[in-house]
C-alpha cells in the first residue's frame, strides 16, 4: 500500500483537500495529525467539530510534528520549498499528495485534464457527455468536489482536473486519457521556472494511457511519446479532431467525418472550439460514441466568469472573463472577436511578463482600461499604441468603459492577472462587474 497501516501521517494545510484526506485516513484506521501555517485557518473549528480527537498544529510548521511522520500529504496551497518539508524529505519521510491516495485505491478509468486555461470547461464537459452517456461518474479534482471526496462504489469513471501543483507531487497516477491542454506563462510566483511548471504539466502523461495533444501548441506536441497512443487536437491545422470549412460553414471533425457546425457549440470565443474537440477527444479515448459527445456539447451553456456575456446595454456587449487570470487566458479571449474591443484588465500579476500582451491588445482593442496593483506593467506594456485609461476599482472600470463604448462594441473584462490584491476571489472580481454593469440600466 502506498500509504501503510502503522503508517504516521501529517496532513499539511487544513483546506478542502486537507479535510477530504482526513477523511480518507480515519476509514483506513491510519494515524494522523494536521498541520497548517495559518494561526487559524477558516475551516478549523467545522473540522474540530467534526474529528476532535485529531492533533492540529496551527501557527506555523512544527519540526517536531513533521519528524515523527513517516508521511507528509501537502496540499497544493502549501509549496514544496517549505523549509520543513524540506528538512523532512531529507531525513526520509515520504511526501505525496492527494491524487496519489486517490489513484492508489481506484481500479476504474480516469480521464486527467491539465494545462493553463481550460481545463474547468474542459472537464465540465467531459462530465456533461459521460452523463448523457448514461455513464456514472465522479467529476471533480482542482474544481468543485476534491478528488478524494468523489471515490463511490458506483462511480464507473473519474474525470479529474489537476493542477500542477497537485501534479508536481503526484507520481502514481495512470489515468486511461489525459491531456495538457495548453501551457502558458502562470503561477510563475511559486514555480521556479517555465521549466519547471512544464515538467510539472508533463505529470498527467505518468503511465501508459491515450495521450491527448494540442497540436496548435509547441510545448504540448514536444510532450509526445511516439510509443503511446495518441490523440491530437487542432484549430489550425488537420488533426485526428479539428476544425474544418465546407461550403462556407465550419465544422467541429474527427478525422474525415463531419461531427457538428461550430456554431452548434452554445459558447463565447473561439478558444472554446478548441476545448470542445479537446473533450470529444478524451471522451473518444475512453470508448464513449462520439456523437452522443457532440448531443451533450449542444447542450453545455460553459460556466460562470468564463467569456460569459452579462448584458446587452444599448448595443454594448458586456462579456465576463474573470477566470481569465493569467496571459494566455486574456490573449485568447481577444483573439476570439473579428471585432475592436474595450478591454478590462489589472490585477496581481503573480510574476508573469505582461509585454506578451501588446501585440494581441494592438490588435484586437481599441481601448484599454486598467485597474490594481500590477495596472502599470500593463500600461507600459501597451505603451500608447491604444488609448489607456487607468481606474481605482471595477465601478469606475465600468463607468469608464461605458464612456468609450459605442454601440456594436463589446467590453471584455479579460484581467490577465489575478484578483487578490483586491477581491477575495475571481468570482467576486466578476460578480463586482456584473453589477456595475447593471447599475448602468438605472
Ligand atoms: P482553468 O480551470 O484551467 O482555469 P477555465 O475553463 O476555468 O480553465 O478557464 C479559465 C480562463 O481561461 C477563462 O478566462 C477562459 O475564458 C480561458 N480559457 C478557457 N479555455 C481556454 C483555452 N483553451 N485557451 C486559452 N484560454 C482559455
Amino acid at each position: 500500500a502506498l500509504v501503510p497501516d502503522e503508517a504516521k501521517v501529517v496532513i499539511v494545510g487544513l483546506g478542502g483537500t486537507g479535510i477530504s484526506v482526513a477523511r480518507f485516513l480515519q476509514k483506513l484506521g491510519i494515524v494522523f495529525a494536521i498541520a497548517d501555517s495559518r494561526a487559524k485557518p477558516a475551516l478549523l473549528d467545522e473540522f474540530l467539530q467534526y474529528m476532535p480527537d485529531v492533533p492540529v498544529f496551527t501557527g506555523g510548521f512544527d519540526d517536531a510534528a513533521f519528524q515523527v511522520a513517516t508521511h507528509l500529504v501537502v496540499s497544493p496551497g502549501v509549496s514544496l520549498r517549505e523549509r520543513s518539508i524540506v528538512k523532512a524529505l531529507a531525513n526520509g519521510t515520504k511526501v505525496i499528495g492527494d491524487i496519489d491516495l486517490f489513484a492508489s485505491v481506484v481500479n476504474v478509468p480516469v480521464i486527467a485534464i491539465s494545462g493553463s486555461n481550460g481545463k474547468s470547461t474542459v472537464t465540465t464537459m467531459l462530465g456533461e457527455m459521460l452523463k448523457y452517456a448514461g455513464i456514472k461518474a465522479g467529476v471533480g479534482g482542482n474544481l468543485g468536489t476534491p478528488a478524494l471526496d468523489l471515490i463511490a462504489d458506483e462511480n464507473q469513471m473519474y474525470v479529474l482536473e489537476l493542477s500542477s501543483f497537485q501534479l508536481e507531487r503526484t507520481s502514481v497516477l495512470n489515468a486511461a486519457a489525459a491531456t495538457v491542454l495548453n501551457v502558458s506563462a502562470d503561477h510563475l510566483d511559486r514555480h521556479a521556472d517555465m521549466a519547471e511548471y512544464i515538467s510539472e504539466k508533463h505529470k498527467v502523461f505518468n503511465g501508459n494511457g491515450v495521450m491527448v495533444i494540442n497540436c496548435d501548441d509547441a510545448v504540448v506536441s514536444n510532450m509526445q511519446d511516439a510509443s503511446r497512443q495518441t490523440l491530437g487536437f487542432s484549430i489550425k491545422t488537420q488533426a485526428d479532431f479539428h476544425l474544418a470549412f465546407s461550403e462556407g460553414v465550419e465544422y467541429l471533425m474527427h478525422q474525415d467525418t463531419v461531427l457538428m457546425p461550430l456554431s452548434a457549440l452554445p459558447l463565447e470565443g473561439r478558444h472554446n472550439g478548441a476545448n470542445a474537440l479537446a473533450a470529444l477527444a478524451l471522451a473518444t479515448a475512453v470508448g464513449l460514441d462520439v456523437q452522443t459527445a457532440c448531443k451533450a456539447l449542444q447542450k453545455f451553456k460553459g460556466l460562470a466568469h468564463r467569456m460569459q456575456r452579462v448584458a446587452q446595454i444599448r448595443g454594448v456587449s458586456w462579456v465576463n472573463d474573470s477566470k481569465a487570470t493569467n496571459v494566455g487566458a486574456c490573449i485568447a479571449a481577444l483573439q476570439g472577436y473579428k471585432r475592436k474591443v474595450i478591454l478590462i484588465a489589472g490585477g496581481d500579476a503573480k510574476g508573469a511578463d505582461m509585454n506578451e500582451l501588446a501585440p494581441v491588445i494592438k490588435d484586437k482593442t481599441k481601448a484599454v482600461v486598467l485597474m490594481g496593483k500590477d495596472a502599470a506593467l500593463i500600461e507600459q506594456a501597451v505603451n500608447g499604441c491604444v488609448p489607456v485609461v487607468v481606474v481605482k476599482n471595477m465601478l469606475q472600470a465600468v463607468q469608464a468603459a461605458a464612456k468609450l463604448a459605442e454601440s456594436g462594441d463589446s467590453v471584455l473584462l479579460s484581467p490577465a492577472c489575478a484578483s487578490l490584491d483586491q477581491y477575495k476571489n475571481y468570482q467576486e472580481r466578476g460578480e463586482k462587474f456584473t453589477s456595475a454593469v447593471m447599475a448602468l440600466l438605472s
